[in-house]
Order: structure tokens, then C-alpha cells, then sequence
């Protein structure tokens, strides 16, 4: 499972990362309007606050939070379980909050917390995506913020890894999800994936 804020460079990270392990990525649910480059049920799935507010209710939430105060978002039960049922890995990309639940729901979930080099540097990137008007950059900057500084003010991390230079940063969180599932190494890219059993 991995966190940090908006623009770090999760997803660049996340998918890097998965070309070389294997496994799924968990497709949350959001309120939150779709943006162009994005795709309903690849990147989200994107459904009105009664839908979602439906799925809190039906329990197919495995966690969610409102994150930035205005959309809410959730991890789907199912797709992790079956997952971690047949050893597979699976990578959840979710906030502070939404790792407390899953901490206090599933013990043995590995988490990673990826840090900017330096705030202007996290500027740049949130910039750099084009995704958001600068409105919405100007927030999700501020919410950085906080958030770094509560993730690492509480124990809830067990590793943080800084996305300095990308292929750095992927090779450390590779060979710490590889570790943690007991293979000796990360696989380079291009060999193929390893399937073997362990945990998020
Ligand atoms: P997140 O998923 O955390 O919101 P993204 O993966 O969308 O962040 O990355 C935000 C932007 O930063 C993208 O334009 C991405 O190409 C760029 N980026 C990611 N990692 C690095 C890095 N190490 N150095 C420079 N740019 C990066
Ligand atoms: P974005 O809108 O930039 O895609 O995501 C904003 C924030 O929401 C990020 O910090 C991301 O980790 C978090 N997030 C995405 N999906 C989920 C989820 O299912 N649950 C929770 N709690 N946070 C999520």
C-alpha cells in the first residue's frame, strides 16, 4: 500500500514498479470529477455521491475517507480479497486516513509512504501533471502539507522512500515490496514477473 500527496509520483511509481512484480493495482471509487487523460475503470471508477454513498451503505468498502474535505473515496473489498486469497500482490494507492483503516482492518498490510525531495519540487510536479486548474493546485499543495506532516508524526508507515530521481525511487520500493514478500531482489525490468505467494 503506498501514500503521500498529490503529484508526488505514486502512480508513476506504482505502474513502474508493477511492470517488474506482477500483480494488481486496487481501482478505487471517487465522486471526484474525471479528469481528460483518465479512464473509468482503469485509473477510478468514477460514480455520483449516491452511488457511492450506496456502496458505503452496502459495506463494499474495504476503507474510505473524504480526502481534501470534498470528494469521497474508497477502496473496493472484493478485488483485494480475492487477491490476497490467491497470493497475489496488490498495491493500494490511498490517503492518511484511508491507511489508518486499512492498518487497523488488515495488520499485516505493508505501507509505503513516498515523500517529495522539497516542497517547490512538489510544486513543480503537481504543476507538471496539467491536471488540475490552479485553484485546485494551490489545495492539493496545502493539503501536502499536512498530510506529510502526519504521516510521518505517526507510527503507522513502515517504510517512507523520497522520489528524488524516478528510477531510484522505483528501485527502492521494489526491493522493499520485494523483501517484504520474501524474494531476495527485485526483478529488472524486462524479466518477466514473478507469481509467489505473500502479503501487501
Ligand atoms: P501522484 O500519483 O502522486 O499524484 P504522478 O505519478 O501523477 O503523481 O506524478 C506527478 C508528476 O510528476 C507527473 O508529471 C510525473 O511524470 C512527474 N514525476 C514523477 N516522479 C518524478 C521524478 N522522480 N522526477 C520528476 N518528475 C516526476
Ligand atoms: P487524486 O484525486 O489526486 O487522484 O487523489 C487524491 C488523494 O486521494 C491521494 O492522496 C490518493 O492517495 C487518495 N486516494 C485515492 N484513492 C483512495 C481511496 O480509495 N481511499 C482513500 N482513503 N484515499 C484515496
Amino acid at each position: 500500500m503506498v501514500s503521500g500527496p498529490s503529484g508526488v509520483g505514486k502512480t508513476t511509481i506504482v505502474h513502474r514498479m508493477q511492470s517488474r512484480l506482477g500483480g494488481h493495482f486496487s481501482v478505487s471509487a471517487t465522486t471526484r470529477p474525471r479528469s481528460e487523460e483518465e479512464i473509468d475503470g482503469t485509473d477510478y471508477y468514477f460514480v455520483t455521491p449516491s452511488e457511492f454513498e450506496r456502496m458505503k451503505r452496502g459495506g463494499e468498502f474495504l476503507e474510505w475517507a473524504e480526502v481534501f474535505g470534498r470528494h469521497a473515496y474508497g477502496t473496493p473489498r472484493r478485488p483485494v480479497e480475492t487477491a490476497l486469497e490467491r497470493g497475489e500482490l496488490i498495491v493500494l494507492d490511498i490517503d492518511v486516513q484511508g491507511a489508518r483503516q486499512v492498518r487497523n482492518a488488515m495488520p499485516e498490510a505493508y505501507m509505503i509512504f513516498i515523500l517529495p525531495p522539497d516542497e517547490d519540487e512538489l510544486m513543480r510536479r503537481l504543476q507538471s501533471r496539467g491536471r488540475d486548474d490552479p485553484e485546485a493546485i494551490q489545495r492539493r499543495y496545502a493539503e501536502a502539507q499536512h498530510e506529510i506532516r502526519q504521516a510521518t508524526e505517526v507510527r503507522l508507515y513502515d517504510a517512507f522512500v523520497i522520489n528524488d530521481d524516478l528510477e531510484r525511487a522505483v528501485n527502492e520500493t521494489c526491493e522493499l515490496v520485494s523483501r517484504r514478500r520474501g524474494q531476495l531482489e527485485c526483478p529488472s525490468p524486462g524479466a518477466p514477473p514473478e507469481a509467489s505467494p505473500g502479503s501487501p
